[in-house]
């Protein structure tokens, strides 16, 4: 057992990555100190899945909403998304955003998504969590645009500028850091999450994806957001417990939870 407790805000504990162990993920997690996730959605067929995952832990919340770049059959609506983020396990819209890394789906077509996100979030009063990739203009426009301070919301797995997050903390927006902020050669990323503020900074994996040093390459699960937790401490010049209760207790009142 651990003494401390890390909030993973941002896997998907529910993908089929996890079929085969998924009791042993959720255990080796506790083991590592890591006593809470959010499961986020990409597709909201996915939601009964989210729902029967919440409804066996305790320590699992989930979010609703179709990411930027995943092809769907129909669209979500604001009335769809509102209707299910009412379980009240729902803490989150999203994942949702604009993402040109891959043109899978039209930036048109991501740009209409990710507003009716955003204005569902204001008409439940829940935070967005925004996937932002090689579109830093693109999607700050729209947060701008929709007055995501409204609702708030997360950077979710925060890859780009010093300037592009200070243009989202301006707006009341968290920070969250997954794996990548470990590698290597992202010094400039490593001084970003120096800078954001100790009231507005998240931790991440974006499990199965991304898995922080020393597990880079591997299949990421929740245990590892410690390495993250390790990293930004050291980066921060505080300690694990306090970059653990600073993170946790800014998760918590982003999801409104006590
Ligand atoms: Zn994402
Ligand atoms: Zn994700």
């Amino acid at each position: 057992m651990s003494d401390i407790a890390l909030f993973d805000s941002h896997c998907h504990v529910d993908f089929h990555h996890f079929d085969e162990d998924r009791d042993a993920v959720f255990e080796r997690m506790r083991e590592q100190g890591v006593t809470r996730v959010l499961a986020v959605s990409v597709e909201l067929e996915q939601t009964p899945r989210l729902e029967a995952l919440v409804a066996a832990r305790d320590n699992v919340w989930f979010s609703v909403g179709v990411h930027p770049n995943h092809e769907v059959d129909v669209e979500p609506t604001e009335d769809e998304l509102i209707r299910l983020a009412a379980h009240p396990r729902c803490v989150a819209i999203g994942e949702t955003g604009m993402d040109f890394f891959r043109h899978h789906v039209d930036p048109a077509l991501q740009q209409t998504r990710f507003r009716t996100h955003v204005r569902a979030a204001h008409k439940v009063s829940k935070p967005v969590i925004v996937h932002m990739r090689d579109a830093d203009e693109a999607t700050l426009d729209i947060l701008r645009q929709e007055n995501i301070a409204g609702c708030g919301g997360i950077m979710h797995c925060f890859s780009s500028s010093w300037s592009a997050a200070q243009q989202a903390l301006d707006m009341g927006m968290s920070i969250s850091f997954s794996g990548n902020v470990t590698f290597k050669r992202n010094d400039e990323l490593r001084e970003v999450a120096r800078q954001v503020p100790d009231d507005m900074l998240l931790i991440e994996t974006d499990a199965p994806y991304l898995a922080p040093m020393p597990m880079r390459g591997k299949r990421n699960e929740p245990a590892y957001v410690r390495h993250v937790a390790e990293c930004l401490a050291e980066v921060r010049g505080v300690s694990l417990a306090t970059l653990a209760e600073q993170t946790t207790a800014n998760a918590m009142r982003r999801f409104g939870l006590s």
